[in-house]
């Protein structure tokens, strides 16, 4: 789960890392006040999404030379007719794929003056099951781009969970990112202030890009990023209360609320399957037979018939999908429960494409009957690469 920048930079500062002041804004004619509650002379105007590269970002229906969705203000006045201008509209970037994203909240911020931008992040490096930060002095830039240009500019190491974290880790990230002085001592303060907040609220990942020096020589948190563990969410009552969902895509968020594993995809053929070892063979064999999977879905062991219901409602209601492949190995699932939740749903909803339904394992041959009774237009396959072989030519001719 991701959270808002402002959002990051309060938990931060209730940690004690470094941050300006800043009032979030939902409408235009709050902004004024806000703007007016910090003294200036700078002030910064952010675009909320849930998505990096704001600032290099474009607005949808910008006008000529209109800049992106970090703003820099010199008054008050202009920092409100800033907000005011980005509310509700579409902003594109990077990160956010060609459709955008809408604005719906803004962050006014005290304006810093900037002597340097680094990078910092701490994630959880799956290789060595640890945690571990990645800086660089190559701040306010797309990491990606400084890993595959400039590899050499980047510091990457995990902590020992055994040992944990001492002054020695944060010392090697301000040497490596050439601070001086009074800098090292706030560096070392700030490492273990985030991987303090890391472990206790469980996160995936923490970027602060830029981490900047400012030109009264002070380190700050310039922007924040943080994703949250789903599955720690529930020991986290104040990070769930964050959850902004409008931000996220209405699928998976259904698919969330009924306990299925769901990642919506680009694709055209929806898949539901069980088990996630199986989904991901199931997206393989759809990619190998030349076409591409609309979503991951895992309906998991233990589905009942609403939840197979919700799940084939969710596949349906993605307009990409031009075909279905139901692809089921009933261990712990029963085939007769996927069948049952397959014609309830096709009940409610209708079935405008092509199905084609592969069933293997426990009570297979009730689930057979209950969907060929049914008088659903199904198309049967007797294994996965029969199934997936059929449902491309279905869709593809
Ligand atoms: P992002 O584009 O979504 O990553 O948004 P950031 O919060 O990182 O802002 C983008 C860029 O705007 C930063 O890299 C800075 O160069 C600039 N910026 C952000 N805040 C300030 C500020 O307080 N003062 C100045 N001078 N520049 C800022
Ligand atoms: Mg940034």
């Amino acid at each position: 789960m991701n959270i808002h920048e402002y959002q990051a930079k309060a938990l931060l500062r209730s940690y004690g890392a470094p941050v300006s002041d800043g009032r979030p804004v939902l409408k235009a004619e709050e902004a004024k006040t806000a703007a007016g509650e910090m003294d200036g002379p700078l002030w910064v105007v952010k675009a909320q999404i849930h998505a990096g590269g704001r600032g290099k970002g474009k607005f949808k229906e910008a006008e000529a030379g209109e800049k992106g969705g970090v703003r820099l203000a010199k008054s008050v006045e202009e920092a409100a007719a800033l907000a005011k201008q980005m509310l509700g509209r579409t902003l594109v970037t990077h990160q956010t794929g060609p459709a955008g994203k809408q604005v719906n909240r803004i962050y006014i911020e005290d304006g810093s003056d900037i002597a340097r931008e680094l990078y910092l992040a701490l994630l959880v490096d799956r290789q060595t099951s640890r945690i571990a930060f990645v800086s660089s002095t190559e701040g306010g830039m797309d990491i990606e781009e400084v890993a595959h240009n400039t590899p050499e500019k980047i510091l990457t190491f995990s902590v020992d969970p055994a040992s944990g974290l001492s002054d020695f880790h944060g010392r090697r990230v301000a040497f490596a990112l050439g601070l001086e002085g009074n800098q090292v001592k706030q560096c070392v303060a700030l490492i273990k202030t985030l991987y303090r907040l890391f472990v206790e609220k469980d996160m995936e990942m923490l970027e602060i890009n830029p981490l900047i020096v400012g030109k009264d020589g002070n380190l700050k948190c310039l922007d924040a990023k943080m994703g949250f563990d789903g599955n720690a969410i529930y020991r986290h009552p104040d990070i769930a209360a964050l959850r902004d969902e409008t931000e996220e895509d209405p699928k998976e968020l259904a698919a969330s609320k009924f306990d299925l594993n769901y990642i919506a995809l680009d694709g055209e053929i929806g898949c539901m399957v069980n088990g996630a070892g199986l989904a991901m063979a199931t997206m393989d064999i759809i990619k190998l037979y030349g076409a591409e999977p609309a979503n991951f879905l895992d309906v998991g062991g233990g589905a009942t018939k609403e939840k197979v219901t919700e799940a084939f409602k969710i596949i349906t209601s993605d307009p990409n999908v031009k075909g279905i492949l139901v692809n089921i190995f009933g261990g712990i699932m029963r085939c007769d429960i996927i069948a049952e939740g397959i014609v309830a749903a096709v009940k409610e909803v209708g079935l405008k494409v092509p199905l084609v339904v592969r069933l293997e394992g426990t009570n297979v041959e009730l689930g057979k009957k209950i969907i060929n009774e049914s008088g659903l237009n199904v198309i049967a396959a007797d294994d996965l690469k029969d199934g997936a072989e059929k449902i491309v030519k279905a869709v593809k001719g």
